[in-house]
C-alpha cells in the first residue's frame, strides 16, 4: 500500500475509534408537554407570513418553507466572501442555506427569532439546515458545531444567542455535538452594519478566543462554526481565526443565510 493511502486509512481508523464529543447541556431538547399546553392556550402563527399555523405545521407554514430562496454549492464556491478566508488554510468551506434579502422569508424568520424571541423558530431553522445541507458536504463528517458567540452585552440586551438555537435544531437532528463553552467572545464590538465592508474585518479581528483546554478537545476534529446571517463574513472570519491554534482537521464556516 502506498504511503499516502496508508496514512489516509490510519486517519479514518483513528476517527472511527475516537469517542464523539459530549453534548453541552444547552443542546438538550425542550420539554414537549410545555409546548403542547402553550399551543392549546394560544394558537401559533407563522413567523414568515403571520398566518395561523395549520395542524401538522411546525412553527413555519408550508408556503413559507416552499418560498425559501435556497443557495447552491456552486454559489458558495464562487462567492466573494471566500476572499476573506484565503489566508486561513484550516477553513475548508463556507456556505449558507438561504439568501437573505430584507423582507424575504429568510429574513423574516431571522427577525422573528432575534427580535421577537421566538426561539423555536431558530430550532426549526437548524432542523431545515440539517435536512437540506446534510448531503451537500458542509455538515458531512462534522464532529462539533460551535455557534458564533455574542458579547455579554448583547446577550444581556437580547436574553439569548440566536445562533445557539439554530445550532440546537441542527444538532438535535444530526446528532453532531453542540458546544457553547469552547469558543468565546472576548471583546465587544459595535454592530458592523454601519461600517463599510472593507473596514469590518479589522474591527472584529481578535474578538474571539478559545476557552482553556478547548484546543485539546478540538484537535483533529471537523468543526462547523455557525451563525445566523453572514454579511461581509468578517465576524465569521474572526471566529475562524481563533480556531487556527486548535489544529482542527477542518473548519467549515456555515450560516443560515447570506446577505448581500
Ligand atoms: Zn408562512
Amino acid at each position: 500500500m502506498q504511503g499516502a493511502a496508508k496514512a489516509h486509512l490510519a486517519h479514518r481508523q483513528r476517527r472511527g475509534t475516537r469517542r464523539p464529543l459530549p453534548q453541552h447541556p444547552d443542546a438538550m431538547p425542550e420539554p414537549r408537554l410545555l409546548r403542547t399546553v402553550a399551543d392549546l392556550l394560544m394558537p401559533r402563527t407563522c413567523p414568515g407570513c403571520g398566518a395561523v399555523l395549520a395542524y401538522g405545521e411546525r412553527d413555519v407554514c408550508c408556503l413559507c418553507l416552499a418560498d425559501l430562496p435556497l443557495l447552491t454549492p456552486g454559489l458558495w464556491a464562487t462567492d466573494r466572501r471566500w476572499g476573506l478566508f484565503r489566508e486561513l488554510p484550516h477553513v475548508r468551506s463556507i456556505g449558507a442555506l438561504v439568501r437573505y434579502h430584507p423582507g424575504n422569508v429568510a429574513s423574516r424568520l431571522v427577525h422573528s427569532l432575534k427580535y421577537h424571541g421566538r426561539w423555536q423558530v431558530g430550532v426549526v431553522m437548524g432542523c431545515l439546515m440539517s435536512r437540506l445541507l446534510g448531503g451537500k458536504g458542509l455538515l458531512e463528517g462534522a464532529d462539533v458545531v460551535l455557534p458564533v458567540p455574542i458579547t455579554w452585552r448583547r446577550r444581556w440586551q437580547r436574553g439569548f444567542n440566536q445562533s445557539e438555537f439554530i445550532a440546537r435544531g441542527l444538532c438535535q437532528t444530526t446528532g453532531i455535538a453542540m458546544r457553547t463553552d469552547l469558543l468565546l467572545r472576548t471583546r465587544h464590538t459595535e454592530s458592523q452594519t454601519h461600517f463599510p465592508y472593507a473596514e469590518r474585518a479589522g474591527r472584529v479581528e481578535g474578538s474571539f478566543s478559545l476557552a482553556p483546554g478547548a484546543a485539546l478537545q478540538l484537535r483533529g476534529r471537523t468543526v462547523v462554526v455557525l451563525d445566523d446571517v453572514m454579511t461581509s463574513g468578517s465576524t465569521m472570519r474572526a471566529a475562524a481565526m481563533a480556531l487556527a491554534a486548535a489544529e482542527c482537521a477542518a473548519v467549515r464556516c456555515v450560516a443560515w443565510s447570506w446577505a448581500g
